[in-house]
């Protein structure tokens, strides 16, 4: 039957083939006669490989291979250097070949939604026209930050996956319209989160969040979607020591940012010396109360802040709280009446 339909495409010079539903096993090896096809369905059958002929197809811009039994990307895929939509959903896909992503550089959106992979290959952004990318209910374990140099991204779809945390890099998607992560495992949002100018869609229900990223209320989004997160409730703590006791590396680690932030040229100079603690400083924090820098022990406080009238929200959320690091006691002594201590780190 596949075949008789096969063979009627080639008589008629078809651009559109659909072989959807017809339990094969195998695709028709005189696809490859087809190199005028630009649409090609075959889901719902019983797909593991693709023959070598497809790689004939070179005018194929759209191909469905959703629910068959895939166990990983189909390599041959790499020759289809015109495919802009790939639909590769519901099979059992446990490992993407690194080299598939060479020779599809029209990509536009790909749909890996219900399948089991736990990593994607850093080999990612070769997908350097990509618009959407969705993988929702697989086991993805953690994003490569490779991912986020693809500048058209607008829609990423990672719902029902098992991530404890995002690339600090996401924030290079400066084109990121929608970021589902909803029911995943995250314990937090990176700050680079708040560099999403155009980020209008959140969705990050069901994970473990307790705080946003400081600078979340800064960002245009229209929807934020927050529910079944343990979000940190307005209970006020009271410091419990005057002062602390810093380690060494931190008393010394103060000493020096403060002079390097006081603009000592001495100090600036002499760092350029020592790439190893340039490497250790450079991960510094800010108080957000003094505005002094510090390097890795703080108290870490949380605000609560209205939420824009505007903005479309879980229902049960009226203020967001967000995170602030505080480098002291002297600060959190000092601070606002809306900011409270979560943990000393
Ligand atoms: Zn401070």
């Amino acid at each position: 039957m596949a075949d008789v339909l096969v063979l009627r495409a080639i008589r008629g010079n078809a651009r559109t083939l659909n072989l959807n539903s017809k339990r094969l096993q195998q695709a028709p090896r005189a696809l490859g006669s087809l190199s005028q096809l630009t649409n090609l369905q075959m889901k719902n059958n019983l797909l593991c490989q693709l023959p070598p002929e497809v790689a004939a197809l070179s005018n194929l811009t759209v191909l469905n291979l959703g629910n068959n039994i895939f166990e990983q990307v189909p390599p041959e895929l790499k020759y289809l250097h015109s495919l802009q939509t790939l639909h590769l959903f519901r099979n059992k896909i446990t490992g993407i070949p690194p080299d598939v992503f060479d020779g599809l550089e029209n990509l536009l959106f790909v749909n890996l939604n219900n399948n089991q992979l736990e990593h994607l290959p850093p080999e990612i952004h070769k997908l350097q026209r990509l618009e959407k990318l969705s993988i929702n209910h697989n086991l993805l374990k953690d994003i490569p930050k490779e991912l986020c140099v693809l500048q058209n991204l607008q829609e990423l779809h990672l719902g029902n996956n098992q991530l404890e945390t995002l690339p600090e890099q996401i924030g290079y998607l400066t084109n990121l319209k929608e970021l589902h992560v909803y029911r995943n495992n995250l314990i937090g949002l990176p700050e680079g989160i708040c560099r999403l100018r155009k980020l209008r869609i959140l969705d990050v229900a069901a994970n473990q969040i307790q705080s946003f990223p400081s600078r979340m209320n800064e960002f245009p989004l229209q929807e934020l979607y927050c529910e079944e997160n343990p979000l940190l409730k307005r209970e006020p703590v009271t410091a419990i020591q005057d002062e602390e006791i810093l380690s060494l590396k931190e008393m010394t680690a103060r000493f020096i940012l403060s002079h390097v932030q006081d603009r000592d040229s001495m100090i600036r100079e002499q760092i350029q010396h020592y790439p190893e603690t340039k490497k250790i400083l450079s991960s510094r924090n800010i108080c957000d109360l003094c505005g002094k820098w510090f390097l890795d022990m703080w108290l870490e406080c949380v605000k609560f802040v209205g939420i824009k009238k505007k903005m479309k929200t879980s229902s049960n959320i009226q203020l967001l709280p967000v995170k602030i690091l505080i480098c002291s006691y002297r600060c959190f002594n000092q601070r606002q009446s809306d900011m409270y201590g979560v943990a000393v780190q």
